[in-house]
């Protein structure tokens, strides 16, 4: 396939948009949207458009299984309007928004991931106490995720780069990664 040149969506000027607006029906954001934008813009591409091979990889597939046996598999995923997938929530004081990965090695994308769920239910849910929680119960590890007004500024610029990127006709071209070769799209990009 051929790529059109690379473009950088964080980096590219742009007039004020409506919040409402870039999570419209017409642009529809997903968590895993914003996990691959911070991965790899081709990857989202991929994604967004449908191509989907997420189904053949093992490493998906034992994801989902960590999802599934940890905390003795009593955690219920819970969807909200079809957009985010929150693994479980603890309920006390404040609202604990609990995410649950394998390992570290994308653990920016995991992080940005939940915070847009923090901001996805304080912004357009009006929710007030709600923070996150990294989960990696394979390395016996947690992370506190709270969403503060500069990580809001971030994940607007982050929704307004996911526009860009899905907008392109072809997907922006690939650039190596040490994950590609863990990546369900590896022979998409690179074979
Ligand atoms: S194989 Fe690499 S470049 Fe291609 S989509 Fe996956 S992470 Fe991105």
């Amino acid at each position: 396939m051929l790529f059109p040149k690379p473009m950088d969506a964080e980096t590219e000027t742009e007039t004020e948009t409506d919040i409402g607006a870039l999570l419209s029906n017409e642009m529809f954001v997903s968590g895993t949207q914003v996990n691959y934008y911070v991965i790899c813009k081709t990857k989202l591409w991929l994604f967004s458009h449908f191509v989907t091979m997420e189904q053949s990889s093992d490493l998906v597939s034992y994801g989902k299984l960590v999802h599934e046996t940890s905390y003795g598999g009593t955690k219920k995923e819970i969807v909200i309007d079809n957009r985010i997938a929150i693994d479980f929530i603890k309920k006390g004081d404040t609202l604990v928004l609990h995410e649950v990965k394998k390992g570290k090695r994308l653990d920016k994308a995991h992080r940005y991931q939940l915070l847009y769920y923090l901001f996805y239910l304080k912004e357009l849910k009006g929710l007030e106490d709600v923070v996150g929680e990294l989960d990696y119960p394979l390395l016996r590890k947690k992370e506190k995720v709270e969403l503060t007004d500069t990580l809001k500024e971030e994940i607007r610029a982050i929704l307004k780069g996911i526009q860009k990127v899905v907008a392109l006709p072809e997907p922006p071209p690939p650039s190596y990664l040490r994950i590609c070769r863990k990546c369900a799209y590896f022979e998409f990009c690179w074979v």
